[in-house]
């Protein structure tokens, strides 16, 4: 008798702030990679599944992205997202700064 079957791994790439496209919210998304793999007695022997996503972690929207996507994704994260610089609150969206309204 031949047991197999298939086990899968979850793993977290990276934490990136991206503007999600169902909330809306410029929040953090998580990018995981899920692999799946053929098991025979238990014992993973090869992937034949992955798929990369990323899930918004204020309306815990997910969103597949392929693997293209996900290593820019990465690569994104490594050069520090071009710019934006901790949750600090001074840019705080593109609204104005220069404020108008004196008469
Ligand atoms: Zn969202």
């Amino acid at each position: 008798m031949i047991i197999f079957g298939t086990k899968g791994y979850l793993y977290q790439l990276a934490i990136l702030t991206l503007v999600c496209g169902r909330c809306g919210n410029p929040s953090a998304h998580t990018l995981r990679k899920r692999v799946t793999k053929f098991t025979l007695f238990f014992v993973p022997l090869f992937p034949f599944s992955t798929k990369y996503a990323t899930q918004c972690t204020f309306c815990g929207a997910e969103q597949q992205v392929t693997r293209e996507q996900a290593e820019e994704l990465q690569a994104q994260e490594a050069a520090g997202q071009g710019g934006y610089q901790g949750p600090g609150g001074q840019t705080h969206g593109p609204a104005g700064q220069q404020p108008y309204g004196r008469p």
